[in-house]
């Protein structure tokens, strides 16, 4: 059929984990049979050079994908906890959802629909996050739904949005970062997050273009850079002022497009004003001489961007420290031009397409906002309901988790694992423990679903259809290319079964194609308008970037130099904002923006700043990875980074047991000694779970506009922990 895999010996499709998604051929292996089942998927990866964004590289997560389809660590029944052994024992299908469709209806009677939390996931593929959206607010009737994308990219999300009028993580395909003039990369570190687009780095230096890296360790990232910023962490916020207030004293601004493209100059200008260079060196630590360097090798070529990843938006400031870096591209004319412009580099598989279709606390399919009239109305329609009956917008996911065993007695849980990926990580453990009932939709028992009433195996990647949307906003066709274990349902089967004893079956199908049919008419007319893609235009184009209109242009850019240059892939938008901003005046709005401390700062009993991250061989919660052989042989534990001169006043080498207190809690992992490291700063991986648990320690602190907690920076300090 249109859809199938164009690979004759092999299924096309793409990576389950990062938000590159590259693609991939999967083969069948010839000698898969039950016993290698056990330990094998019965399909190997293969390159697609084809695919433009990877052009065939992968990393080690995607070379060794087919090991999470592996049953050994695979859930195939589902589980239930038995009042007699307080214990998870194997149950079939019609008790588990008898039991949890119970304990959703009786918690609604008892307590009202907002009692009833649901918490759903980056990974999702659309089809599902639309799914579940739709699942909470028609069958529950619950406002209170919300996922982990929140602790992703959500302070990005919010700064575009109020620049641009709409939030696509890059406005542009990733390949025309290779053909800027200079990039700035802000706390982001490719090289370990998604090693194939390191290439486009390559390419723009080999170019003659430069590349600035900020981040407060020298990553592999910032080793390539042209020059390396190592601002504290929480001050990025400081730096942009700083690198603005530097542009205006050096007559860098570019007026003409100020003038005639944005709005807000004058409240924004005057804001920047304030951050002279000795200010801004003594926040961040960054020396007006590499300030000015930074300033000059930013506005000299014709081109130049700016993007952004977890560092700067992961932070109480996080959405005013994205405007800052925003508006230093607007000042200088660097948006809405070809190969200039503002991106934020998403991190998890679906964290674009996640955001858009309604499991966000306060969103609508197409990325529509829940309290907008017209919104409700036109979802509501398709869902075929009164506007009235859908609730309105509920918590942000920690205040969400924060709420569990309080208001909200009994949670639905998807595709997620907040008991290692969440902030102040032992609390949410806590606040899991203390709910009337938990269900969860996993594929293994992660750290989360061991504290669940139910859990239901599912169905994943590459043994079902579905479709994801990568960080440049290209809508891919995840194909199925193995039969899933005998005993797992997918995900639209549980939600199905659940809405079916809740009185909704007809309205939640299983077939994914069809899901995203009516995804696609819920998000025709909002910003994130996906009604001309069919999951045949998908397979014919290898990708489709919104917005697409249903009877739009087709390819938007095909035959122009600009379509040409986006690669294969044509059809939709590649570039957005050329025209226009997606604002209601087409203008791009400068927000005026002050640098604030971060919520905890260093004081005399937390002398040091904590700050995490990722590891290539591992991803996010570690729920699929830690059962890699191959990915925990390259990165088989937590560590903490530490400069020397830290390491000596402490008496630690490397390899010596560490213990990181902060006010929330203790973590213990071995030192790793690195001049790559600010000196009043440590670091650790968050990938794991025990007394290196790295969120044990994080700050729940929110970002007043995106909710973000403070991932980025915490005060901390460090002893030298017992041997064991
Ligand atoms: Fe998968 Fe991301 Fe690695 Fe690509 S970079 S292979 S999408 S984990």
């Amino acid at each position: 059929n249109s859809t199938a895999s164009s690979a004759a010996s092999g299924t096309d499709t793409h990576c389950p984990y990062c938000a590159l998604q590259c693609g991939m051929t999967l083969i069948p292996l010839p000698d898969s049979n039950e016993t290698h089942a056990a330990t094998r998927a019965g399909v190997e990866v293969a390159e697609r050079p084809s695919f433009p964004v990877n052009r065939g590289a992968l990393c080690g997560k995607g070379r060794t994908a087919p090991a999470v389809l592996a049953r050994q660590a695979r859930l195939t029944q589902p589980l239930v906890r038995r009042r007699s052994s307080d214990e998870l024992e194997p149950a079939t299908w019609e008790e588990a959802l008898d039991l949890v469709a119970t304990a959703l209806d009786q918690t609604r009677i008892t307590h009202g629909p907002d009692a009833v939390g649901v918490f759903g996931g980056g990974g999702l593929t659309n089809e599902k996050a639309y799914a579940l959206g739709k699942f909470a607010r028609l069958a529950l009737g619950t406002s209170q739904i919300d996922y982990n994308g929140r602790f992703c990219m959500s302070s990005a999300a919010a700064a575009g949005t109020r620049a641009f009028g709409v939030d696509r993580g890059l406005p542009f395909p990733l390949s025309d970062v290779a053909r800027t003039g200079c990039l700035i990369l802000v706390g982001s570190n490719p090289a370990e997050t998604m090693p194939p687009a390191m290439r486009y780095l390559k390419e723009l230096r080999d170019g003659g273009g430069t590349l600035i890296v900020v981040d407060p360790r020298r990553t592999r990232t910032a080793k390539q850079a042209t020059l390396h910023l190592a601002p504290r962490p929480g001050t990025d916020l400081a730096l942009a002022l700083g690198l603005l207030h530097l542009v205006v004293a050096e007559g860098r601004l570019d007026q003409d497009f100020i003038d005639s493209r944005t709005t807000g100059w004058t409240e924004a200008h005057s804001a920047a004003m304030a951050y002279r260079p000795d200010l801004v060196e003594h926040i961040t630590g960054v020396s007006e001489r590499e300030l000015r360097q930074a300033v000059r090798l930013f506005c000299d070529p014709e081109h130049a961007m700016v993007l952004t990843a977890r560092g700067p938006e992961q932070q109480s400031n996080g959405t005013d420290a994205v405007s800052a870096w925003i508006n230093l591209c607007l000042a200088t004319g660097r948006a809405g031009r070809p190969l200039s412009g503002y991106g934020c580099l998403t991190g998890q598989g679906n964290g674009q397409g996640g955001r858009e279709h309604g499991q966000k606390a306060d969103q609508l399919p197409g990325y529509r906002k829940l309290d907008d009239p017209l919104a409700r109305a036109h979802v509501a329609r398709v869902w075929g309901v009164d506007a009235e009956t859908l609730p309105g917008p509920g918590r942000s996911a920690y205040e969400l988790l924060d709420a569990l065993g309080g208001d909200i007695r009994t949670l639905l849980l998807m595709g997620s694992n907040p008991v290692v990926s969440g902030p102040s990580a032992a609390h949410v453990e806590q606040r899991l423990r203390a709910l009337d009932f938990l269900a969860v939709c996993d594929v293994v028992l992660s750290e989360s679903a061991q504290h669940a009433d139910v859990v239901l195996p599912v169905a994943q990647w590459a043994e079902e259809t579905g479709t994801t949307t990568n960080l440049e906003g290209r809508v891919l066709l995840r194909r199925k290319a193995a039969d899933p274990p005998a005993g797992v349902r997918t995900d639209l089967d549980v939600l199905n079964g659940l809405a079916a004893r809740l009185g909704w079956e007809q309205s939640f199908p299983t077939d994914a194609e069809e899901v995203f049919s009516e995804l696609g008419r819920a998000s025709a007319g909002g910003p994130a308008d996906y009604s001309g893609i069919t999951y045949a235009r998908i397979a014919a184009e290898d990708g489709v970037f919104w917005p697409c209109p249903e009877g739009g242009a087709e390819p938007a850019e095909t035959g122009t130099a600009a379509g040409a240059e986006a690669g294969a892939c044509t059809a939709g938008t590649p570039r957005l904002f050329l025209d226009r901003f997606a604002t209601p005046d087409g203008r791009a709005r400068f927000v005026a923006v002050m640098h604030r401390p971060t919520a905890e700062e260093p004081d005399a009993d937390y002398p040091l700043r904590l700050t995490t991250g990722r590891v290539q061989a591992q991803y996010q919660s570690g729920a699929q990875t830690r059962r890699v052989d191959a990915l925990n042989k390259a990165a088989p534990g937590p560590f903490v980074e530490l400069h020397p001169r830290l390491a000596l006043q402490l008496g630690a080498e490397s390899g010596d047991r560490l213990a990181i207190v902060s006010r929330r809690g203790r973590a213990v992992a071995p030192a790793r000694v690195t001049r790559g490291i600010r000196p009043d700063t440590v670091f650790m991986p968050f990938h794991w779970y025990g007394e290196g648990r790295a969120n044990t320690l994080t700050n729940p602190a929110l970002d007043p506009t995106s909710r973000m907690p403070e991932f980025k920076t915490c005060a901390v300090r460090i002893e030298l922990a017992a041997p064991v």
